[in-house]
């Protein structure tokens, strides 16, 4: 038994959460959570959850796996830390480097580690840029990333970021970081097919490209599915068209993998889910399932060839920058998605048949717009449903409803997360069984009905 609202009273007291809002702290209730295994949680007063949100998308393989810990036990005795700036490396590093160029598409050959997705981000935007420096375009400096995106907290990581209440702490974007719309076909496709709309989406990039001029761009960003932005998954003509205006143009494509990447879509990397070749992968979050931090930045033949062959120090690279723990970390969390073919099951067992039940849930009087693509989904709840996700009605904000939904599922035993517009999004640990797939459905459902008997009232 731990004291709970002792300890949630320190917590308040001395710990600043990150995306809080701190004039409530006081009254901040935060739940405690204290073991995980498999795709359960616990919190301190004992409730078990199925946790449908892998921790913050990323407990790929679930929690508790002992090969993970015995891996990482045995390193940090063997060689707890060495850095791998200049020219020293250590057995970690080389083997995971290896491994990644193994799994990951043809065009990569090589990685560049880092600590967190939003440092993969911010070294995306100094390589790219570096990159248009070497090969004497120096005016290709422009990024061009989507209104709404999430791609980290950093300057860089937040301004490629489209969410204006981050740009507006810190005077963000940085500059020569612009946006264009995302292909959310729930905003944008009235009227018009989901392939028309996926087209006409597209085009909005190559709208942006002939206004700055294709000779001041250096690339373009985006997640292959919109993960914290609202797992928005764009419609099949997107990214094939994307990828024709990014080579008319020149210009390097690249895909945010930090949820998407080590399994989620069913495959390594969401990229080939979805169709499309980009020039340059981050990663973090799945690589080692969360056990402890650790991500990169693979970087295609394209551009390590000429920065081979142009020479120059490429002033950029973090203490952790490959760190051994985090190395091993990976090696064993890949080794165990391999062994036990858990891409395989996410794409053709377990993965539809969670997209199967999720679908279902558009029969529930408070749903819709529900789907996803993998082990990543989302719905809406709306306040009345019309014929077509276009005609539906939403709950104002006084209503409560997102927050009221969420807090009931909790109750019934399962974590998932709420985003505004009472959007409710899924991204559970990939080995979710199909009894589990049953369980954590037949508990949203439960959430569901009571928020709907609260709401009628
Ligand atoms: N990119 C995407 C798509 C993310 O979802 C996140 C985190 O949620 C990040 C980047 C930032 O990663 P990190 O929190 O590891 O810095």
């Amino acid at each position: 038994q731990l004291p709970t609202t002792k300890l949630q009273h320190q917590d308040a007291n001395a710990h600043l959460h990150p995306f809080a809002d701190y004039r409530l702290k006081q009254q901040q209730i935060s739940q405690i959570i204290v073991k995980g295994d498999g795709v359960y949680v616990w919190d301190s007063e004992g409730h078990c959850m199925i946790d449908a949100m892998a921790g913050l998308w990323c407990t790929n393989v679930g929690y508790g796996r002992k090969s993970i810990a015995d891996a990482v036990h045995k390193q940090m005795l063997q060689l707890s830390f060495y850095n791998t700036f200049f020219h020293t490396t250590h057995l970690p590093a080389i083997e995971l480097a290896t491994k990644l160029v193994e799994i990951s598409p043809a065009q990569f050959n090589h990685v560049f580690f880092v600590g967190s997705g939003s440092e993969g981000n911010d070294t995306i935007v100094r390589l790219v840029r570096h990159y248009w420096n070497q090969k004497e375009q120096p005016g290709r400096q422009i990024i061009i990333s989507r209104q709404n995106a999430y791609h980290g907290s950093t300057m860089a990581g937040a301004s490629l970021g489209g969410w204006p209440s981050m740009h507006k702490q810190g005077g963000l974007p940085i500059p020569g970081i612009v946006h264009i719309g995302q292909p959310s076909y729930l905003e944008g496709g009235q009227g018009k097919s989901v392939e028309e709309f996926g087209l006409e989406a597209a085009s909005w990039l190559e709208n942006k490209i002939r206004e700055l001029g294709p000779e001041n761009v250096a690339a373009f960003i985006g997640e292959p599915v919109q993960g914290a932005g609202g797992v928005i998954v764009p419609p099949s003509t997107y990214w094939p068209e994307i990828q024709r205006i990014c080579d008319k143009y020149g210009i390097l494509l690249v895909a945010d993998e930090v949820i998407c990447g080590f399994g989620r879509l069913g495959t390594w990397f969401g990229c080939e889910a979805l169709g499309f070749r980009p020039d340059l992968i981050t990663f973090a979050k799945g690589v080692t399932s969360g056990y402890v931090p650790l991500g990169g930045v693979l970087v295609a033949d394209r551009i390590v060839d000429t920065l081979a062959e142009t020479g120059g120090e490429f002033n950029h690279g973090f203490t952790y920058s490959g760190h051994p723990i985090g190395c091993v970390a990976a090696l064993e969390n890949i080794r165990i998605l391999e062994q036990e073919n858990i891409l395989n099951q996410v794409k053709n067992e377990t993965g539809p048949y969670f997209q199967q039940k999720l679908t279902a849930l558009n029969a529930h009087p408070l749903v819709g717009n529900s789907g996803g693509i993998g082990f990543l989904g989302g719905f809406n709840l709306y306040k009345h449903k019309g014929s077509t996700v276009h005609d539906h009605i939403p709950f104002s904000t006084s209503d409560n409803a997102g927050n009221l939904a969420r807090a009931n599922i909790l109750a019934s035993g399962v974590i998932v997360r709420l985003m505004p517009g009472d959007r409710l999004l899924m991204s559970p640990p990939l080995t979710l069984t199909r009894k589990e797939i049953d369980d954590t459905f037949n508990k949203i459902t439960q959430g569901l009905d009571k928020t709907y008997e609260q709401l009628k009232q």
